[in-house]
């Protein structure tokens, strides 16, 4: 019997501080929190474990107080999740961007913190908050061990011909510009986890997941090993997502910029934050319930905007069928993916030319790990819950156990 150790997983944004602390490997969630507005004037934890809420309301001026305040947190009396910290074996870190150095999660020591350091350019907004978010925890409970799990990670599997740029080459030497893809730590999660569930061939399972949330990405796998995935250099490549573009021909941009005289900064912004369902429907909104409800309601853009959501959705499908030359199981996760019955149906339905036959009673709910597809259905479609925070849970511990 493996040991039981408790794990603490933290998520660092640049005024934020996400955090979970899980039994292992029992994967038994013990409580979590999220301390919000971190550096401005008036500061915000909130814990829930139990059924008991804890909030703190007072300033927080860095990720070491909030460090500090989550430890008092974790450990109160009345409202905590556990006695001590000392209780605590390991601490996990999302962290957005490994650059070329990683493939997989790693115990983090001085090298490891320089290369997220040196990946700033890559992950401007988040690489400088995990590095905060580290450096807090080392202060505030030295001598602990902490992982980082990599965003980029599963990416790094993928072959050259998936993830170099038709661009000249010297760009990928000077500046590492190539396809990394994010959402990988859930990329993970569920191509292994639909493995084990649809008892495929751990070795040679052909999967997609499809990860569809309000970002959104597509990942195929074989064996786990990531082939190819949907983001590119940055998470704005790829699929329409709830405020990006994902794919467009980037002499639109030029086209764009010269016309209303934008910065490129101006036009990423655009791109980043204007675009996606919120831009295509009219400005209806980047929530897929917002959208799915104008549709209803008759708004023509809406409608388009949905439509051409789930169209990207199946050529992204149909060209990872054709880069493996076949699929063994396509799994939905994330926000939409979960949760969004009929765009699943309609997204299966498109998929019928593979021999997959959606079961529409199986289909009929929200967040819960099962097969969706009929028991003839030549390709199984499971609807599979992610896990982040679980990921870096199991890849702390079992790094950390060994
Ligand atoms: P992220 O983590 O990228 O912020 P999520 O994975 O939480 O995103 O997904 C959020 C998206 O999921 C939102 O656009 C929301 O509208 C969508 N969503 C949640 N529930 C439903 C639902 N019942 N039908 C359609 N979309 C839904």
């Amino acid at each position: 019997m493996a040991d039981s150790k408790i794990i603490l997983i933290v998520n660092c944004g640049s005024s934020s501080l996400k955090y979970a602390v899980m039994r292992m490997p029992e994967r038994e969630q013990l409580g979590k929190g999220l301390v919000e507005r971190i550096g401005l004037e008036m500061g915000h934890l909130e814990q829930k474990a139990n059924g008991k809420v804890y909030e703190v309301n007072q300033k927080i001026e860095n990720h070491k107080v909030a460090m500090e305040l989550v430890m008092k947190a974790m450990t109160d009396s009345e409202k905590g999740i556990i006695k001590d910290t000392k209780e605590i074996a390991a601490i996990g870190h999302r962290v957005l961007h490994g650059g070329q150095y990683y493939y997989d999660s790693i115990v983090i020591n001085g090298d490891v913190k320089k290369a997220i350091r040196d990946c700033f350019d890559l992950g401007p907004l988040h690489n400088p908050a995990n590095l905060m978010g580290i450096e807090a925890c080392e202060a505030a409970m030295p001598g602990l061990p902490n992982v980082a799990v990599f965003d980029t990670a599963f990416g790094m599997a993928m072959p050259e011909k998936a993830y170099l740029y038709a661009i000249p080459h010297e760009y990928y030497e000077k500046y590492s510009i190539r396809r990394y893809g994010f959402h990988g730590t859930s990329h993970k999660f569920v191509s292994n986890e639909a493995i084990k569930f649809a008892n495929l061939d751990p070795k040679n399972a052909k999967v997609i997941v499809c990860h569809l949330g309000n970002g959104a990405s597509i990942s195929a796998s074989i064996g786990g090993k990531c082939v190819d995935t949907s983001m590119g250099l940055t998470p704005l490549e790829g699929l329409i997502m709830g405020t990006r573009s994902g794919d467009v021909d980037p002499a639109v941009l030029q086209f764009i910029m010269n016309k209303e005289k934008l910065t490129p900064d101006q036009m990423l912004n655009i791109l980043n934050k204007k675009s996606g369902v919120l831009g295509m429907s009219g400005g209806v909104s980047s929530d897929f319930r917002d959208i799915n409800k104008a549709k209803e309601e008759g708004n023509h853009l809406a409608e388009v905007a949905l439509d051409a959501f789930i169209y990207r959705v199946v050529k992204y499908v149909g060209a990872y069928v054709a880069a493996m030359n076949g699929v063994d199981a396509i799994c939905f996760c994330a926000g939409v993916g979960e949760n969004d019955i009929q765009a699943r149906k309609i997204i299966c339905e498109h998929l019928s030319y593979l021999g997959i036959k959606i079961d529409d009673k199986a289909n009929n709910v929200r967040g819960e790990r099962r097969v969706i597809s009929a028991p003839d259905s030549k390709v199984k479609v499971i609807l599979l819950p992610t896990n982040e925070e679980l990921q870096i849970a199991i890849d702390t511990y079992e790094l950390t156990n060994k």
